[in-house]
């Protein structure tokens, strides 16, 4: 398969019309990545995936927990195949772990069995009924990529406290946005529904990006860049003439503020006032 690159729009997200304007004959599938668990464009995006009959992989890195127009649709659903992470730096952390959520039950098997090295019965359908029962089958030559019961108690906690969690950023995400939207240098990154997203990133775009991140470094604050864009690595360079305008600007200029759940509202006055110094604004 061959990728091809489409840009994204002022919410970080890949813009519905930059995607139809590539649609040929021979696409099959659309990624979606729900930047910083933002669900900007896409309801528009399961539309055009309908109305095109391709297939949809939303890349949920950072959207565990988020919703879709109301509180109690979990984004997801719609597509055929959602992926999750549950690394230690994300929303439900684990160790190192994810999930893979397939909407049709036959892509979910073959998963499950490419994962186990091509191996038609876990070990634990082969247990149970007072005996255990050593014959399998391997299908197909698969992968060691199962999942492990340890990072799955971990995740299993971490989901209790999930919604409570992201709303923890989502009030600092606000407060942030309050504090910070006057500071005409800045750009904040506005999410499609600020009461369902997880908040995985706030983050703002300024044409000083690299010497405001010195700025803060100085000051003992240290942010994240969410992320350059793809073509800028080696491995992309053959994609470099994609018609990538808004993502290539926002690469330059990105920065992902602090946003976690140990930081107490004298953490993020310090992270605004230090950037209200750097702009001039205090
Ligand atoms: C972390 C991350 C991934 C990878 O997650 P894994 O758990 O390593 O598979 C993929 N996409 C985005 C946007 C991420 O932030």
């Amino acid at each position: 398969m061959k990728p091809v690159f489409a840009d994204v729009d002022k919410s970080l997200c890949m813009n519905p019309l930059s995607v139809k304007k590539l649609i040929t004959s021979k696409t099959k599938a659309i990624i979606y990545v729900g930047i910083g668990g933002n669900t900007a464009n896409y309801l528009k995006i399961v539309k055009v995936c309908k109305e095109y009959n391709l297939r949809l992989i939303v890349d949920a890195a950072h959207m565990a927990g988020s919703r879709v127009s109301d509180r109690d649709k979990h984004v997801g659903i719609e597509s055929d195949c959602t992926v999750f992470s549950f690394q230690s730096v994300k929303n439900c952390p684990s160790a190192d772990s994810g999930a893979v959520c397939f909407s049709d039950g036959e892509h979910d098997k073959i998963a499950r069995k490419m994962s186990w090295l091509g191996i038609d019965k876990t070990t634990y359908d082969r247990s149970g009924e007072n005996k255990y029962k050593w014959k399998y089958n391997v299908e197909e030559i698969g992968y060691k990529y199962h999942g492990n019961s340890i990072m799955a108690s971990m995740c299993l906690v971490a989901l209790k406290y999930l919604d409570c969690d992201n709303s923890v950023r989502r009030k600092i995400a606000d407060k942030y946005t309050k504090m910070l939207s006057h500071i005409k240098e800045i750009e904040i990154i506005q999410h499609e529904n600020e009461l369902t997203s997880s908040r995985h990133l706030f983050q703002i775009s300024t044409d000083e990006r690299d010497s405001l991140l010195d700025f803060l470094a100085s000051h003992n604050i240290y942010c994240g860049v969410h992320y350059i864009e793809n073509t800028q690595y080696p491995i992309y360079h053959k994609y470099e003439n994609s018609n990538i305008n808004l993502a290539k600007h926002y690469s330059d200029r990105l920065i992902s503020l602090p946003l976690h759940l140990h930081m107490n509202d004298k953490d993020v006055d310090e992270v605004i006032r230090i950037i209200s110094v750097y702009f001039g604004y205090e």
